[in-house]
């Protein structure tokens, strides 16, 4: 058994059985992407404002 990161929380990681969470720890992960997730899409639309208004269109 090995102890692995995934998104800053540590994970068990077993060659046999595989990964183990401990209480609430998916939870923690699933946060942590989904966080992630929403800034870079906050960012894309951001960005598509700015090349919009070098264009000139407005949205
Ligand atoms: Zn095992």
């Amino acid at each position: 058994m090995v102890t692995e990161s995934i998104r800053q929380v540590s994970v068990d990681v077993c060659q046999d059985h595989g990964m183990w969470l401990g209480p609430g720890k998916l939870e923690l992960i699933k946060l942590r992407v989904f966080a992630k997730g929403s800034r870079k899409r906050a960012q894309r639309v951001e960005e598509a404002r700015e090349e919009g208004r070098a264009e000139g269109r407005r949205f």
